[in-house]
């Protein structure tokens, strides 16, 4: 699973030990002109809650369909932010966003990218495009908090994120919102 190619993207990917933190500032440019694989599982329960039209075959893989203009169909407006409709049943690629948690250090840079994680060798890295991402020094909050998440998330060792996505989505304006209702920008 922690293989498994994310998003298609053509800058260079970064070791975690360069990221300073990170925080979602839900400006929607990762569901925008990217390719989101989904899982077998994944593909399932699109197709059984939305509907195949909802997904988009590809050679030996699922993506989610895009519209027209490339945005994932999945994606809302709200205020002027990007937001996911898909929170419910949102794809791992998609949670794990813009990290990549490998089992080799697929992208270079071994020493700066081994993270040991409970007696366990992973190479992380950042996607630059991804203007969350400060630089500098790991600050013990990203560590604790956001990178463990994501980690755990793609060891498949919890579902549900908190430090790892928008934090508006915990404002109780959001919560109070029937996400069902959100208009598809
Ligand atoms: S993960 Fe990054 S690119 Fe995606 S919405 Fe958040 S800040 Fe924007
Ligand atoms: S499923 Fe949600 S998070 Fe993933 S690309 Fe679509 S809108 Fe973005």
């Amino acid at each position: 699973m922690i293989l498994l190619k994310l998003f298609e993207c053509h800058m260079l990917p970064v070791p975690w030990r360069y990221v300073n933190s990170w925080n979602c500032h839900a400006c929607g440019l990762c569901c925008r002109g990217f390719s989101v694989v989904l899982n077998f599982a994944e593909w399932m329960s699109v197709v059984k809650n939305y509907g195949v039209g909802f997904t988009a075959p590809g050679i030996n893989k699922f993506y989610l369909k895009h519209k027209s203009d490339g945005s994932c169909t999945f994606l809302c407006d709200y205020h002027g932010k990007g937001i996911c409709s898909l929170q419910h049943m949102k794809p791992l690629a998609c949670k794990l966003w813009p990290f990549k948690i490998l089992s080799r250090p697929k992208y270079g840079r071994a020493r700066q990218a081994i993270y040991d994680y409970a007696g366990r060798n992973l190479f992380i890295y950042a996607d630059p495009s991804c203007p969350g991402l400060d630089w500098g020094n790991p600050t013990r909050s990203f560590l604790k908090t956001a990178l463990t998440e994501f980690i755990e998330l793609a060891l498949g060792l919890r579902e549900k994120q908190f430090d790892s996505t928008s934090r508006m989505l915990y404002s109780p304006q959001f919560l109070r919102l029937n996400r069902q209702k959100l208009s598809r920008i």
